[in-house]
């Protein structure tokens, strides 16, 4: 299934939004074939590894990156 690249939701192509830059607090379902059937509804600041670029994404979505460790 997955090609092991992280990105969030809004940046996806099987996010299912219509907007073409889908914001990260929009919700919308996942529509990527083999999680799909779980009809997930996830948020654009969602993510996972079956992520794929979303055609008509402008260059300033970058994939998921991992938060730098809180220090306490
Ligand atoms: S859950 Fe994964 S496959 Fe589904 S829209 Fe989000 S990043 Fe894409």
């Amino acid at each position: 299934m997955a090609d092991g690249k992280w990105g969030n939701c809004k940046g996806c192509k099987y996010f299912g939004s219509q907007n073409p830059q889908p914001s990260g607090d929009e919700k919308s379902r996942c529509r990527q074939p083999e999680l799909s059937k779980y009809e997930l509804q996830v948020s654009g600041d969602s993510g996972c590894n079956a992520w794929e670029t979303r055609t008509g994404v402008s260059g300033t979505v970058s994939p998921y990156q991992e938060p730098a460790p809180s220090v306490h």
